[in-house]
């Protein structure tokens, strides 16, 4: 009877508690983030113009906040409610997470101690990247190894294979003058040059938070931390990657997938050119190979959470014999780094 009571009663605090809650979190909310309403003949142009927003400054953040709300080509839809963006950046820049920006000029070295003893040193060999801002997110990590795959008596996880192409992708994109993000970030691995990649569960979340093993949380997390630099870096050239090795694609498929936001116009564009790319490069290095990487549109979480524009890649599938093959080989893993770095540079002169 004590018992029962006492139950009744903590229940009653609970509604109680979340009644409370509910009923003040409309006024939370609107108080951080503005909403108005948009007139017959508006575009952003005009809306952020008569709110006194700078539209240079502000137009990629809008677009980003309202993707889901705008139509075709970025137009405002009469009578629908659209956020303002905040006034001033609000990201708490913490020095945990070192960010790989670029040197000054080129001719220079710079050293950044997560390539791993080997590559630690990075020359700066051109500007042609110069403006443009990379997040990278290898995926899975922490304690989630993503697709595991048995080869020659060796486990080997996706996680580390993703991580690996990732790094070497990161330090090219830093040799051609951009500024790169690590955001799945492992203290000790670098890039490494074994065929069979160690297993471990050290990876962290950039700047330096532990990844939860819940799968919500570990995305949510990610795409936080991309897009509380992407406020910071407003106005810039700025690009999610996420690097997968398994497939989502049905069936037997295996080949490199490019994946976009299919609100995305310009995010279909990058895909393309990458795809594009890597179409170009096999018939040069493996001919009569065929290639059937696709571009597509897929709900991806990280893709549809993040604000800058995403390109999503599946390299193949730690399940699959032949792309295991193909991964475990490191001068493999570089060549596809390399063909990602050309077609981000191909995206970045056609679409900045
Ligand atoms: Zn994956």
């Amino acid at each position: 009877m004590f018992v029962s009571n006492l139950h009744i009663k903590s229940r009653f605090q609970i509604i109680l508690f979340l009644v409370l809650i509910t009923a003040f979190l409309p006024i939370i909310t609107s108080a951080q983030t503005k909403e108005v309403v948009a007139k017959k003949g508006d575009g952003i142009y005009s809306l952020l113009k008569r709110y006194g927003y700078s539209v240079t400054e502000t137009m990629e953040d809008f677009i980003a906040l309202n993707k889901e709300n705008l139509g075709k080509n970025n137009t405002l839809l009469a009578g629908v409610k659209y956020k303002l963006p905040d006034g001033e950046t609000a990201v708490n820049e913490t020095t945990a997470g070192k960010t790989e920006k670029p040197a000054e000029g080129t001719g220079k070295t710079v050293r950044y101690e997560i390539f791993g003893k080997e590559k630690a040193d990075v020359p700066i060999e051109s500007n042609t990247l110069n403006g443009a801002i990379y997040y990278l997110v290898a995926g899975h990590g922490g304690p989630d190894p993503g697709a595991v795959g048995k080869y020659n008596g060796h486990t080997v996880c996706e996680d580390e294979y993703a991580y690996d192409v990732t790094l070497r992708l990161a330090r090219n994109l830093i040799m051609d003058g951009a500024t790169v993000y690590i955001i799945t970030r492992d203290p000790n691995d670098g890039i490494r040059e074994e065929n069979y990649l160690k297993v471990d569960h050290d990876e962290y979340c950039y700047p330096k938070q532990t990844i939860p093993l819940n799968q919500t949380k570990r995305l949510r997390q990610r795409s936080d931390a991309v897009n509380a630099l992407y406020k910071k870096n407003r106005g810039a050239f700025q690009r999610m990657i996420a690097i997968h090795v398994d497939s989502r694609s049905q069936g037997e498929n295996i080949d490199v997938f490019f994946y976009h936001d299919k609100r995305s116009d310009t995010g279909k564009k990058a895909a393309t050119i990458l795809k594009d790319t890597f179409q170009k490069k096999y018939q040069e290095h493996q001919p009569g190979r065929g290639y059937g990487g696709t571009v597509s549109d897929r709900g991806l979480y990280v893709v549809r959470n993040t604000w800058p524009v995403a390109v999503y890649i599946e390299l193949g599938n730690m399940n699959h014999e032949r792309d295991i093959k193909r991964l475990i080989i490191p001068t493999n893993r570089q060549a596809v780094a390399n063909w990602l770095a050309e077609g981000l540079i191909q995206d970045f002169k056609t679409n900045k």
